[in-house]
């Protein structure tokens, strides 16, 4: 219903109505999912720049709906926001990405997503220490991915939370950096170790376009000056790698390593890498 007063609005209300009604079904169809327990994460790789190996992982979400099939975070996670459900899922991602990585090598980290709206939690540090006692992993091992939005809202309780993560050796990253608003004050004020280079800006680098380039460089000088490390997101041609590689950038991850996948399948080739 735009401007047209009561008529369009009318018009337009058996829309509204079946919209609401799709939400709540959603609603509930992900609260059914949780109770049962069955929210998938799958991972993917980080890569070191300079060894080609992975890094670590980062835990990524996954939905498979009983009707629906799979069901991406993009279309989900925005509910989850809005309905407070993403406390309890939040918290179960943290327990179930530190459990798995409790299997891995102990030098690989493990990367985990969080909403602005988890920081609006009281009980947020307490659960993640609570997943690092219940999985046993060092909390140097987990790294917490934000995005610049967290640091908009309630900004003191926000870096208290971090302030108090990163003291006891949990690292930060700062995802899609360069897609918000923040100012690099912002960056110099919060505990963040690593920038993740939004995929927007790995996507248009080629050979051929400077300007794009020469962002990738401002941005690796700009964290690195600040003693932060870099990782590029969304690397899918090998000729972004070799750029990335030239300008310095630390880590990388992207379709042109891998996609993310399933933990069995992480297990199988940590097992495959360690046998060869
Ligand atoms: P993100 O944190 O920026 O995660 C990276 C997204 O890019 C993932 O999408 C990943 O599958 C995708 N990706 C990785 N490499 C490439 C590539 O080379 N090309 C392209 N085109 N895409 C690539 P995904 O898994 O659909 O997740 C989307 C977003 O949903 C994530 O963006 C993150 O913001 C959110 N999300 C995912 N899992 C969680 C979670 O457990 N908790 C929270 N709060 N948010 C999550
Ligand atoms: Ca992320
Ligand atoms: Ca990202
Ligand atoms: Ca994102």
């Amino acid at each position: 219903a735009k401007s047209g007063g009561r008529g369009s609005f009318r018009f337009f209300e058996p829309e509204l109505d079946q919209l609401m009604h799709a939400r709540r079904n959603m609603e509930r169809d992900m609260r059914d999912t949780l109770a049962r327990g069955e929210f998938e994460l799958h991972y993917q790789a980080i890569i070191n720049a300079g060894s080609g190996e992975p890094s670590g992982f980062e835990a990524l979400l996954r939905w498979h709906h009983p009707q629906r099939g799979l069901i991406m975070p993009a279309e989900f996670i925005p509910l989850a926001e809005e309905t407070g459900l993403i406390l309890p899922i939040g918290d179960w991602v943290m327990r179930a990405a530190c459990s798995e990585a409790a299997k891995w090598p102990d030098d690989l980290k493990i990367a985990v997503n969080l909403s602005p709206a988890q920081f609006r939690s009281k009980e947020l540090v307490s659960t993640i220490v609570g997943a690092l006692a219940n999985s046993g992993i060092a909390a140097q091992r987990l790294e917490l991915e934000v995005t610049e939005t967290i640091t908009m809202h309630d900004s003191e309780a926000v870096f208290a939370a971090l302030d108090q993560l990163h003291g006891l050796g949990v690292r930060i990253a700062l995802d899609d950096f360069g897609t918000g608003y923040s100012s690099l004050s912002l960056l110099q004020k919060f505990p963040f170790d690593k920038i993740k280079i939004d995929r927007s800006f790995v996507n248009a680098l080629s050979g051929t376009n400077e300007e794009s380039r020469l962002i990738a460089r401002a941005v690796v000088r700009f964290a690195t000056s600040l003693g932060k490390t870099t990782t590029a997101e969304g690397v899918e041609t090998g000729e972004q790698l070799a750029i990335l590689r030239a300008e310095a950038c630390d880590e990388m991850q992207g379709y042109y390593f891998n996609r993310p996948i399933c933990a069995a399948e992480v297990l199988k080739m940590m097992h495959r890498h360690v046998k060869s």
